[in-house]
């Protein structure tokens, strides 16, 4: 292997499909068979001093999967029903947070009327009561504690 080969060139505007199961941007899907079924997994390539590894997360039963990809590019519901917990708290926070901006954007981008807008701004109102009651419960605890 002479390692000189080129990665594929992107369009700037077009970001690399996140993996569902790690978060991390994946280079393509790869589906293998087992036992006369098709199981689907996302593809991790990178490069290390000329080496290039491969790292797979397993996504699932390829048919099962089409619905979720439908919705891969902006990330719906089915996004998050298909995600596996993240690596770790950190990352599945993140990931989540990130989300969480995705899907206000996309509820701002399919509101047409007040109605709708006002609609948007009970949840988040909510969400923010929610916040605020975790907030103060974990500032007491910090409080009394020794
Ligand atoms: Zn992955």
């Amino acid at each position: 292997m002479s390692g000189t080969e080129r990665g594929r060139r992107r369009s700037k505007r077009e970001p690399r499909p996140i993996c569902p199961r790690c978060g991390r941007e994946y280079s393509h899907l790869e589906t293998r068979r087992v036992g006369g079924r098709e199981y689907l997994y996302a593809v991790h390539e990178s490069r290390a001093g000329g080496r290039r590894t491969r790292e797979f997360c397993y996504l699932g039963p390829k048919d099962g999967y089409a619905a979720g990809l439908a919705a891969h590019s902006w990330r719906g519901a089915p996004w998050l029903a298909l995600s596996a917990m993240g690596a770790t708290r950190e990352e599945e926070f993140r990931r989540r947070l990130e989300y969480l901006g995705e899907i206000v954007r996309a509820a701002l981008d399919a509101a047409a009327t007040e109605e709708d807008l006002g609609g948007i701004l009970r949840v988040l109102d909510d969400a923010r009561s929610a916040i605020e009651a975790r907030l103060a419960e974990a500032r007491a605890a910090r409080r009394n504690s020794p």
